[in-house]
């Protein structure tokens, strides 16, 4: 999966589009440090100019939050670990690190990150600064595995936070948005490397609504996908080997690793190429899409495997499309998922992918989607291409009633004004940020929006 796509032309002309294609932006200028005393310098020679600056990340968010008509500062070049402590899983990234290739690394070392979403693409401080998570009821979201944070602030200087040391800030940074600073470095709190068992197979949706607060619990990883005209749900669960039970032991000969063909044949093949046509076929005649997705439902399949754990997370997502994600408290998962299906028949325009419904501890973090609350995660999509606004409208309308927090970077509607009641420390998210970025220098009209 690539970053997102800039087309050079003229100066001035460069265009940047996020994987989606759900925004873009032509940045006044655009900036590829490759060291921290080149980022304090952006940022400065920004101000002077009286510019905004956006730092970008692979451009995996389907909202505009990283788009930017004043500076973007493309990490790319500021990659890599730079310190890492094997006996206690401290490890320290740059902050342009891509997922993936941390993953590499610390498998390397022996270590793993605790949960992981479910692609590599995205860098580590893009994906901390919009919450993203993956699922598991006795886990948080990638940003309660960081540790400590090194950003450079609007006066281009050097800052760094932890729960010891400016912890105000710590709270607020983990899931900044972006518009707190630049953040540098990254310290991760990692655990052991480990092997996980994955076990995927179709259920009737309402059994699976009956079993969901059992499922949470009785699994590392739950998580399901429902196609919204069929009747079955993928439910997957991936549960961790103890680390005298790796791939390929005895105890785990039952679920044998995946060998390179099949992986290929399932992720490649079916996910990606097979799905990917159906869709085509769908954007083609949408008359068809109820039926195609019926298809899809009947034809899920049982599989179990071993892998290291970041090859179970993560999968590749090769046909592009539309998203909208909701945190809603765990116990209205049931409401929402009833409230969709009577909403999707009525849609003018049918839907093409599952609904993806996760789950994630409550946590601390003043931004997080699952701040003080125990969390189930909503996802609806749309192929690239259809319509979609009319479907998360509705959803919006649905998840409302639960008082749902909307991801960060995934579509929604959302100001300031409908944000603030959501969130017990939105008021004070917004004055660490006019402490530290008074004028606003790491704004732009996404922030504007949900910020005030
Ligand atoms: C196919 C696909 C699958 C996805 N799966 C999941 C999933 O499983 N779970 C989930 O929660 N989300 C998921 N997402 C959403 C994705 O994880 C987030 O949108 C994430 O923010 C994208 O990271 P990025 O590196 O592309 O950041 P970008 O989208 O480029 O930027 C996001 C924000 O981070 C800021 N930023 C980037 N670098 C820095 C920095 N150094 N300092 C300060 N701010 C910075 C940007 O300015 C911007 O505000 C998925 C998205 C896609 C397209």
């Amino acid at each position: 999966m690539k970053r997102a796509t800039s087309t050079a032309s003229s100066p001035g002309s460069r265009v940047w589009r996020n994987w989606s294609g759900t925004a873009t932006a032509t940045p006044a200028r655009w900036c590829r440090p490759g060291s921290e005393a080149e980022i304090s310098a952006a940022v400065k020679d920004a101000a002077s100019a009286g510019l905004q600056v956006r730092a970008l990340g692979s451009g995996h968010s389907f909202t505009a939050i990283a788009a930017t008509a004043g500076v973007a500062l493309d990490l790319s070049g500021w990659t890599g670990i730079t310190a890492a402590d094997t006996r206690t899983g401290l490890v320290t990234a740059r902050s342009g690190t891509t997922l993936r290739a941390l993953n590499a690394e610390l498998g390397g070392l022996g270590l793993a990150m605790a949960n992981l979403g479910d692609i590599d693409a995205q860098t580590l401080a893009g994906a901390l600064s919009t919450g993203t998570h993956g699922t598991g009821a006795r886990l948080g979201g990638l940003a309660t595995q960081v540790e400590s944070l090194e950003l450079v602030l609007a006066d281009g200087s050097a800052a760094t936070c932890s729960a010891s040391s400016r912890p105000e800030l710590f709270a607020a940074a983990r899931i900044g948005l972006g518009a707190l600073g630049v953040i540098t470095a990254v310290t991760l709190r990692c655990v052991p490397s480990f092997t996980l068992l994955a076990d995927e197979r179709p259920m009737p949706v309402e059994e699976v609504l009956e079993q969901f607060d059992a499922l949470a619990a009785a699994n590392d990883h739950f998580e399901f996908y429902w196609f919204p005209y069929g009747r079955k749900a993928l439910v997957k669960r991936n549960n961790r080997l103890a680390p005298e039970e790796p791939a390929g032991s005895a105890a785990a000969a039952s679920a044998p690793a995946m060998p390179r063909w099949r992986r290929f044949w399932e992720f490649e093949v079916m996910e990606n190429a097979a799905f990917g046509t159906l869709c085509r076929i769908g954007r083609a005649r949408p008359r068809l899409i109820p039926a195609l997705n019926r298809f899809s439902s009947a034809a899920l399949s049982t599989r179990t495997y071993t892998d290291m754990s970041h090859r179970v997370f993560v999968t590749p997502r090769r046909v592009r499309f539309a998203e909208s994600e909701y945190a809603v408290p765990r116990e209205s998962v049931g409401h929402v998922i009833a409230e969709l299906r009577r909403v999707v028949p009525r849609l003018p325009d049918p839907v093409m992918f599952p609904v993806e419904v996760r789950v994630a501890a409550a946590d601390d973090i003043w931004l997080s989607t699952a701040y003080g609350r125990e969390s189930a995660y909503v996802a609806i999509h749309q192929y690239a291409g259809l319509p979609y606004q009319d479907w998360f409208d509705r959803f919006e309308s649905v998840v409302a009633e639960v008082a749902g927090r909307p991801h960060w970077g995934k579509l929604h509607s959302l100001d300031a004004e409908r944000l603030g009641p959501l969130y017990p420390r939105f008021d004070e998210f917004r004055r660490v940020r006019a402490e530290v970025d008074p004028e606003a220098r790491f704004g732009n009209s996404y922030l504007a929006r949900v910020l005030g």
